[in-house]
Formats: C-alpha cells, sequence, structure tokens
C-alpha cells in the first residue's frame, strides 16, 4: 500500500514552486538523491507571482561585483542543466545590449560599473563610446536612435546575454521531477511550519479546504514576493520581517511593421536582436502622478509570436505600483497603464521596425520583490541588489529552514537552485563568498511589531526603483 503524506518524513520540504523552488528541489532530487516534496500554493507555471510570462533576461553584466561573478558562473550551468533536462530552448543566447548614459544608475544597473566590473574580470565585451559609432552598429539599428538626444552615450555589448524561456524552464523542471518520484502538491496552501521540535519540522498545508500535515528535516523557503507572509507562519513565531519593497510592473508588446510574410524567411528579423536595456535619463516632465524614469528593456521575437516583440518599462510610474512588505491580492494589482504610454513613445521614437500601437491584449502585470536596507543600517555598500539567500536566524531553527527570495534571479535559476540544495542538505556552499551580500542580516529585517498595519497588503510607499 502506498505511504500516506503524514508517514512520510521528507529530507527536504520546498515551499514555493516556482523556477527557484522547482530548481533547487531538482538539485536536492537528482543531484543529492534525497527525497522532496515541493509545495506550490497554485499551480507550477501560475501568472500570480514573480514568473509569468514567456521570458527573462540572462546577462553577465552587473554592476555589482558578486554579482557579475556569479552570472559568469551560471552562464555553463544553464548549458548543463539544458543537457541535462534535454531541453536545448531554456536559454537562448542572442547576446545582450546595454546602452544610453553610461552614468545614470537605475534598478537594472549602471553601464559604466558594469564595464569595469567585466575589464576587472577579463570577460570578452565590446564597448563603443559616441553617437557616430553607436548609430552606425548595424547589429542596433533596431533601437539605437534611443542614444540621439543624449550628449555622450555609451553601448556595452556582449555575447553571453538572451533569453530565458520560463515557461520551458518550469514544464522541463516539472517532468523531470516527475521522472524522479518527487512530491508535487499543487493548489496547496502552507499555513503553518511549525519548528518546535527539534527532531522534525512539521507543515500544515491547506488544499481544497481539507488540512494535512507533511514532515520533514529541511525546509527551502522560495515562496518569492510572498515571502512574509510565509514568515508569519512560522512556529514558535518568527517576528522579524524582511524590509521587502515589492513592485507591480507592466509590460507589452509590439507589433512589427512588416508582416511575416513579406520578411525573408518566415520569421522576422527581430529575432536576430540581442536582448537589451536602454538608460536614460529620468524625464524632466514627470509628475508626481506619472513619472518616466526613462529605462526600458526588451527581447527579439519569440517562435509562437513572430511578429511581436516584447518592449517594457523598467520602472514604475507611480507609487501606488508599490508595495510594502506584503505583495498585493491578485484583485488589487491595477496595470501601470503611463509606464506603458512612456514605452509606446520611446517604441516610436526609437523602434522603426515596431508599430508604437498598444494593444490591450498583450498587456501584462507581474510582481517582484527587492529587499532594500531598513534606513540607519549599519551596511554601507549594498552589493546585494534586493537579493536574500541564507539561512534563516533564530533560536532552535538550527539551519533547517534557508530562504531565497527577491531581486532579478531568474538568471541565476541554476546556480540558486545549486546553492539551496548545498546550504540545506551540507550546511555550506562554494559561492558563499558571492552570496554574502544577500545574507538575511545586513539591516533588512523589520520587526512584526512595526509592520502590523501593512498586513492587509494595501499599504503602499513612496519609492521607485531609480
Ligand atoms: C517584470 C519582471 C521582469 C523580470 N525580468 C527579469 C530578467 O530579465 N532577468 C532576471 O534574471 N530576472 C527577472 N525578473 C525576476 C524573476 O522573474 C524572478 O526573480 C523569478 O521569477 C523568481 O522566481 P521564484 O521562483 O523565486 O518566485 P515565483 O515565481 O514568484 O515563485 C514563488 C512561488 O511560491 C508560491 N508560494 C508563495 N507562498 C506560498 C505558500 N505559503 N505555500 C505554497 N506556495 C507558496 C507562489 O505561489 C509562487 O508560485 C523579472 C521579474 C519581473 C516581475
Amino acid at each position: 500500500m502506498a505511504a500516506k503524506l503524514s508517514d512520510v518524513v521528507y529530507d527536504v520540504i520546498v515551499v514555493g514552486g516556482g523556477p527557484m523552488g522547482l530548481s533547487a528541489a531538482y538539485q536536492c532530487t537528482a543531484k543529492e538523491n534525497k527525497t522532496v516534496i515541493v509545495i506550490e500554493k497554485y499551480t507550477f507555471g501560475n501568472a500570480y507571482g514573480s514568473s509569468p510570462g514567456f521570458g527573462r533576461q540572462f546577462r553577465t553584466c552587473y554592476s555589482e561585483r558578486n554579482l557579475c561573478e556569479l552570472a559568469i558562473e551560471t552562464s555553463p550551468l544553464w548549458d548543463e542543466l539544458m543537457e541535462e533536462l534535454n531541453e536545448k530552448s531554456l536559454l537562448r543566447r542572442t547576446g545582450v545590449l546595454w546602452f544610453g548614459v553610461g552614468t545614470v544608475e537605475t534598478g537594472e544597473g549602471n553601464i559604466d560599473k558594469a564595464v569595469e566590473n567585466l575589464r576587472d574580470l577579463q570577460q570578452k565585451y565590446t564597448l563603443l563610446e559616441g553617437k557616430e559609432d553607436i548609430l552606425k552598429d548595424e547589429r542596433f539599428s533596431f533601437v539605437s536612435q534611443a542614444v540621439n538626444d543624449i550628449d555622450k552615450p555609451k553601448a556595452l555589448y556582449l555575447d553571453d546575454g538572451g533569453t530565458i524561456n520560463v515557461l520551458a524552464l518550469i514544464r522541463s523542471l516539472v517532468k523531470k521531477l516527475k521522472e524522479k518520484e518527487t512530491g508535487l502538491l499543487e493548489k496547496a496552501n502552507v499555513e503553518c511550519i511549525d519548528y518546535s521540535s527539534q527532531y522534525v519540522l512539521k507543515l500544515s498545508v491547506v488544499s481544497d479546504q481539507k488540512q494535512q500535515l507533511i514532515y520533514g528535516k529541511k525546509v527551502i523557503m522560495t515562496p518569492g514576493a510572498d515571502v512574509n507572509c510565509l514568515l508569519s507562519t512560522l512556529q514558535p513565531a518568527f517576528t522579524k520581517r524582511i524590509n521587502l519593497l515589492i513592485y507591480l510592473w507592466g509590460s507589452t508588446y509590439f507589433k512589427s511593421k512588416k508582416t511575416v510574410d513579406q520578411m525573408p524567411g518566415t520569421q522576422s528579423d527581430s529575432c536576430e536582436w540581442p536582448v537589451w536595456i536602454f538608460f536614460g535619463q529620468p524625464d524632466d516632465s514627470s509628475t508626481e502622478k506619472a513619472q518616466n524614469l526613462n529605462v526600458f528593456y526588451g527581447f527579439p521575437n519569440e517562435k509562437m509570436k513572430s511578429c511581436y516583440a516584447k518592449v517594457a518599462p523598467a520602472f514604475t510610474s507611480s507609487q501606488i505600483f508599490d508595495f510594502e512588505l506584503y505583495a498585493p491580492s491578485i484583485e488589487n494589482r491595477p496595470l501601470d497603464l503611463n509606464a506603458l504610454h512612456f514605452t509606446s513613445a520611446f517604441v516610436e521614437k526609437s523602434m522603426p521596425s515596431l508599430s508604437p500601437t498598444l494593444l490591450e491584449d498583450e498587456f501584462a502585470t507581474c510582481l517582484s520583490g527587492f529587499a532594500v536596507l531598513v534606513s540607519g543600517s549599519k551596511t554601507e555598500d549594498d552589493q546585494s541588489a534586493g537579493f536574500v539567500l541564507d539561512f534563516l536566524p533564530g533560536e532552535g531553527i538550527n539551519k533547517r529552514l534557508v530562504l531565497y527570495t527577491g531581486g532579478w534571479g531568474m538568471k541565476f535559476v541554476p546556480v540558486i537552485g545549486k546553492i539551496l540544495a548545498d546550504l540545506t542538505i551540507r550546511g555550506r556552499t562554494d559561492y558563499s563568498k558571492l552570496i554574502e551580500p544577500m545574507n538575511i542580516n545586513r539591516g533588512i529585517l523589520v520587526e512584526d511589531k512595526d509592520i502590523s498595519q501593512t498586513k492587509s497588503g494595501q499599504k503602499q510607499v513612496g519609492l521607485t526603483i531609480s
């Protein structure tokens, strides 16, 4: 007779079945031979967390040295993962272009600092300086007119960049986990993580209005932007919360002016574009109601959507799209239409092959959280870019709970999965130097008593990425 869930003590329980949780589960099961269950409150591949949509950018250019190094380490791990999962489409390397104002500081980073890191780490890259060189480079003509009104623009290009196919990543990880007979529990919300026993962790999970108990030796927490809700389920109570700023990003696709029939072969020329980010100066005409930080990013087209290209704002246009600590409920996620209008104006000005018309059917929103230092914190130079990757501190936890949340994380999925497995199973990782800045005690924890009024998920703050 098959064992009931409650009879089993898993080596590892993963809470949160997004790409990061699935990657950690894959490492624990396939590489470490541990018994694992993944618990996901919606479905694998749901659109409610940080991973909806087709693609995310992979890039090794980073302003933070440790993240630049970590991305370089991750690159071959993508190749390994594609081999192991027998899925070649996970990362399509088209190159990455960063261009615009070299010095401007944005939530995506800064061109000059990225160049410095790449140079110090002896990476191959091309740096174009000045309008003339940038505008005459054919490879970038699809978007390079954006530099027209910049004094001394720069363009940084690297071969090692491209599009991560998120749908294929989730699908192939789930398939592999099924083959390995990993427990996969969907539509199951973790409502309590009881660590009072030093021998076993007890999780109370509700699915279909029924409660069940799941036992394990270790827990990997990968709940994305819902991290503070999950922390509030700990028993004995864990009274700290992560000082997380959660942004509700808008994005959209723009239609190519040419139809497929007019293009050579069957694909649009936009399939050859690199992934890109434009770094402009914030627009002076921004108002309190709608600010245009003038930072945009985009992708080449996707096979299934050959006449469209995704272009999106890398900012929210108003504080009403920024949330503190708790993610907004699914019903309370307005679309940042102003930011999409700014994006359309950028497309009109800079992307001659796309029609700037906004297409309602293509609008999407997505949440992502960034851990920020509490004011007065002792850390001066935060190299973490909003990531948290560490053991949960606290008496009685004894390195049995490992947490990941925050940051632009998709590019790191293979390496962070490995690190989470390392920390969980061995209590240490070879990547410790690179993840040190992501530690949880760096000044990002706030006391629960200070934040009790925010639990509805409605409180908004006056911060945007800048
Ligand atoms: C607009 C946008 C653009 C981005 N672009 C890039 C990019 O170009 N490059 C890049 O590297 N990164 C990018 N990112 C970031 C990247 O998408 C995220 O880092 C990544 O999706 C995080 O994956 P995750 O598995 O940690 O979180 P998620 O995908 O959010 O998964 C967390 C899961 O945990 C589940 N969960 C939460 N609480 C519970 C609970 N109590 N019980 C059970 N399950 C629970 C949730 O339902 C969810 O499915 C972008 C993000 C956004 C929003």
